[in-house]
C-alpha cells in the first residue's frame, strides 16, 4: 500500500469513528464522507397533522410558481415560509437562474449579526438551539447574540407540536424558527432551519439536482408536487453555488415521512442517479460553510473596464474595444480587490443600430462571466465594435453602438451602488 493510501485511509476511518447517532457532540471537523446508513437520522421537513392551506399560483413573464397559502405567509417544501413582500417580490422579479443561496429577494443580517430569543414553548431545546449556533458560528462569519432593545429584527425559536420551519432570510421584525418538538435530533433541524433564517434554500431543489438525483413523482401526492420542484420550474431567481453536496445540511433525505406529502412513507420520494438512499446530514458540510461564507463575504463592487482601439480611417470611425468585469473593495471602484469566492457577473450587451432617418433600435442580450477566486478581473466581451460609424461621403450611412454593463446580481455590488 502506498502511503498516501494509508493516509486516505486513516483519514476516513477518523472520520466516521467521530460521526456518532447522537447530534449532542459539538462537531470538530467538517465531515468530507457519509456516515453509514444505520447511523443515519430520518429527518422530515414536511409538517405532520398539517391543516393544509389553499395553493395559490403565481405566474410571472416567465414561470409559474405555487405556494401553499397559510395564516403566517406562504409555505414552499415543506419549511420554507415566504412572506407576503417575498411573493410580491418574485412575481416582479426577472427570472434568470435558479438559487442555493438568496438574491435580493432574500435581506441578510447586517454584519453577520442574528439577534435571537429562545421562547418558552422551545425551552427543552435550548441546548439543542445553542450547538446549532455554535457550530454556525465556529465555521462561518455569521454570529449569534441575545436579542436586547436595540434589535428591531431577530429570531425567535419556538417549540411546535405539527411542524418544523423557517422564513427565509431576515424578513423584519420578529420571525419564528419553528421546531418539532418531536424531533430525535433537534441541533440537526435547528441548523438547516437556521440555514433558511440565513438565506439558504434545499440543496434538492438546485437547477442542476437532476444530474445527482431522481425524483420518485410517483410516491409523490400530485397537488403537493410542486414541492419538489427545482429553483428554475418554481421560479425563483438566484445561484447555484459549488456542486451538489450530499452532505449538505440544507438536503433533505430520500424519505419523506408525511403521508400529506407522500403515498408511501417506507418508499424512498428521492435517490441518487444509482437508486441508492441518500440521508440528511448532521453537520453543516464545506459546501454550506461556502455558502455563508458567500452571503456573509466583505461586499465587493463590480465595475466595466473597457479599453478603446481606434481602427478609424477617415471620415469613417470603427472603435474596438475590449470589456472587462473587475471587482473592487469601494463603491466608487478605485481600489481593486479580489474575492475568495467565484463572483458569477450578469452583464447586459446593448447594440444600438442608428437609422439613415435618425430612429434607434436596441438590441439587449445577457451573458453571466465569473471571475475566478482569487482574481481581479475577467473578460466580457473581446475584440467588439464599440462604434461603427460609415460615410458615403457627405452623410453616415451606416452607425452602429455596442455597450457593455453590469447588471445586479448575487454576491456583489455595482458601481457606485
Ligand atoms: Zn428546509
Amino acid at each position: 500500500m502506498k502511503p498516501q493510501t494509508v493516509l486516505v485511509a486513516a483519514v476516513l476511518c477518523l472520520i466516521f469513528a467521530s460521526c456518532k447517532k447522537t447530534d449532542t457532540a459539538t462537531q470538530t471537523q467538517t465531515p468530507t464522507t457519509s456516515v453509514p446508513s444505520s447511523q443515519q437520522p430520518v429527518i422530515s421537513y414536511f409538517p405532520v397533522n398539517h391543516v393544509p392551506g389553499e395553493i395559490v399560483h403565481i405566474k410571472n413573464d416567465k414561470n409559474n410558481l405555487y405556494l401553499e397559502k397559510e395564516t403566517n405567509g406562504y409555505r414552499l417544501e415543506g419549511d420554507i415560509i415566504l412572506t407576503e413582500a417575498q411573493v410580491q417580490h418574485l412575481k416582479n422579479e426577472p427570472l434568470d437562474n435558479a438559487r442555493a443561496v438568496t438574491t435580493e429577494l432574500v435581506k441578510l443580517w447586517p454584519s453577520s449579526i442574528v439577534p435571537y430569543t429562545i421562547a418558552s414553548s422551545a425551552s427543552g431545546f435550548s441546548s439543542a438551539i445553542q450547538q446549532a449556533m455554535q457550530e454556525w458560528e465556529a465555521y462561518t462569519p455569521v454570529k449569534f447574540v441575545p436579542k436586547n432593545s436595540s434589535h428591531a429584527d431577530y429570531v425567535e425559536f419556538t417549540g411546535s407540536t405539527v411542524e418544523s420551519s423557517s422564513h427565509i432570510g431576515r424578513t423584519g421584525g420578529k420571525q419564528i424558527i419553528n421546531l418539532y418538538l418531536g424531533s430525535d435530533f433537534p441541533a440537526t433541524t435547528a441548523k438547516h432551519e437556521i440555514g433558511h433564517a440565513i438565506g439558504m434554500f434545499h440543496e434538492q431543489s438546485r437547477v442542476d439536482r437532476d444530474n445527482y438525483i431522481n425524483i420518485n413523482w410517483s410516491n409523490i401526492k400530485p397537488d403537493k408536487a410542486f414541492n419538489f420542484k427545482n429553483y428554475a420550474e418554481t421560479g425563483e431567481a438566484g445561484i447555484d453555488l459549488g456542486t451538489f453536496d450530499f452532505y449538505s445540511i440544507m438536503l433533505y433525505g430520500s424519505k419523506i415521512t408525511d403521508t400529506d406529502f407522500v403515498y408511501n412513507t417506507n418508499i424512498l420520494t428521492m435517490t441518487k442517479k444509482d437508486g441508492s438512499e441518500f440521508f440528511s446530514n448532521f453537520y453543516l458540510s464545506q459546501g454550506d460553510i461556502d455558502a455563508a461564507k458567500y452571503l456573509y463575504a466583505p461586499t465587493v463592487y463590480v465595475s466595466v473596464e473597457d479599453d478603446d482601439n481606434d481602427m478609424s480611417s477617415y471620415p469613417d470611425e470603427y472603435i474596438v474595444g475590449n470589456a472587462s468585469a473587475s471587482l473592487y473593495s469601494d463603491r466608487a471602484c478605485t481600489i481593486p480587490t479580489t474575492s475568495p469566492f467565484p463572483v458569477k457577473v450578469n452583464c447586459a450587451i446593448q447594440e444600438d443600430v442608428y437609422s439613415t432617418n435618425g430612429t434607434v433600435s436596441s438590441y439587449t442580450s445577457y451573458k453571466t462571466v465569473t471571475i475566478p477566486p482569487n482574481t481581479h478581473s475577467t473578460g466580457i466581451l473581446s475584440s467588439y465594435n464599440k462604434v461603427i460609424k460609415i460615410y458615403d461621403g457627405a452623410n453616415i450611412y451606416r452607425y452602429e453602438a455596442t455597450y457593455v454593463s453590469v447588471r445586479a446580481g448575487v454576491g456583489y455590488k455595482l458601481y457606485n451602488q
